[in-house]
């Protein structure tokens, strides 16, 4: 996608790797920091500690190149200027753009995502504002999760929710309480709400949220002749995803047996997603939304005007070793 930035067109679809400190619980542990950032080369470097056959160490060296590289120091702010901010303005311009938090559990996914919708809405209400005064453009903020391959209702309590095609290729989802919002208070409680439901489920919060990919949407619509009255029609829409734990898609062996159909289910869709924004950035006209629940939900973002930013998140410690360098040959192969 680099080179297509270099040749003029606007890059479909960006990658960009984040790094998180290394926690309290790692430090005690005494756990080595085996990730090198270098934001100038936009190069990452995993250190990984091998045993030759007489069981002496040595550590192999694997480097990856992204659009861009965020160290632990980095704060959310500047996550966002590299990742969302500079596609806001394109969605009232018809496009679809989808931000994604790619990472196993723990990694930062959902820090990382957090704080991103709001500062999005913050700038799209500020277009709606002074660029696009009195053209009757809404805004409208919706929240569900994926969690074994089934729709829930974040903001009404879990909901259950299908999905169905229009025959204009724009997905619907029935029942899905759509909220219209003008201030950011509004969207800073919805997201709120969001989160407490998504993380108040039967086996406990990490657990619960590690196995669903929530889903939250902000809509640009507009009403045909700019009037109120007239329903509004989509225009663009931002879709953030906190995906489930990447490392939960490998529960597909496990003893219970809804642990495997979920981790099956992670495993499916996340494979279908990295074939999907392939498919996008080669312009392909065939898109194998088909192959998950995710992506079939993700369907009308992945045709038309399409930009995706892949945030790829990545824990430092020497114990992540292996989830780590799966994160970033995922993060790799959809560059
Ligand atoms: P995930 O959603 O991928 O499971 P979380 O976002 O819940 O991971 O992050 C795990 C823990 O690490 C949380 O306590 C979070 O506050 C902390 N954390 C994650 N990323 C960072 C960061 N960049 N800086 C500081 N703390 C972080
Ligand atoms: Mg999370």
């Amino acid at each position: 996608s680099a080179d297509k930035e270099k040749s003029g067109s606007v890059a479909k679809i960006k990658v960009v790797v984040r790094k998180r400190p290394l926690n309290k619980k790692e430090i005690a542990k005494k756990e080595e920091d085996i990730i090198t950032i270098e934001q100038n080369l936009n190069s990452v470097t995993v250190h990984e500690t091998k045993l030759k056959v007489d069981l002496t160490e040595y550590v192999e060296k694997h480097e990856f190149v992204f659009d861009a590289v965020l160290d632990e120091d980095v704060s959310n702010d500047e996550v966002y200027r590299e990742t969302v901010e500079p596609i806001v303005p394109a969605i009232f311009q018809r496009t679809k753009a989808t931000c994604f938090a790619y990472g196993q559990t723990g990694s930062g996914k959902t820090y990382t995502m957090q704080p991103l919708p709001l500062k999005a809405s913050q700038d799209i209400l500020r277009l709606m504002h002074h660029t696009y005064r009195n053209q009757g453009f809404q805004l409208f903020f919706s929240f569900f999760e994926i969690y074994g391959g089934k729709l829930f209702d974040l903001l009404n309590d879990r909901r259950k929710l299908c999905m169905r095609e229009d025959g204009k290729q724009q997905v619907c989802i029935v029942g899905l309480q759509e909220f219209r919002v003008s201030n950011v208070d509004t969207i800073k409680e919805l997201i709120e709400k969001g989160n407490a439901t998504r993380s108040t489920g039967t086996t406990g919060a990490n657990e619960e949220s590690s196995r669903s990919h929530a889903i939250l949407q902000l809509a640009i619509k507009k009403s045909v002749d700019g009037s109120e009255s007239k329903p509004a029609r989509v225009i663009g829409k931002l879709s953030f995803i906190d995906l489930a734990g990447s490392e939960r898609g490998a529960d597909t062996t496990d003893n219970d047996k809804q642990t495997r159909i979920e981790g099956a289910e992670i495993n499916k869709s996340l494979l279908a997603l990295k074939e999907c924004i392939r498919a996008l950035d080669n312009d392909q006209t065939h898109i194998p939304f088909r192959g998950s629940k995710l992506t079939e939900v993700l369907r009308d973002s992945f045709i038309g005007d399409s930009r995706t930013v892949m945030i790829s998140c990545i824990s430092p410690n020497s114990g992540s070793c292996e989830h780590t360098l799966n994160t970033l040959r995922y993060a790799d192969r959809v560059k």
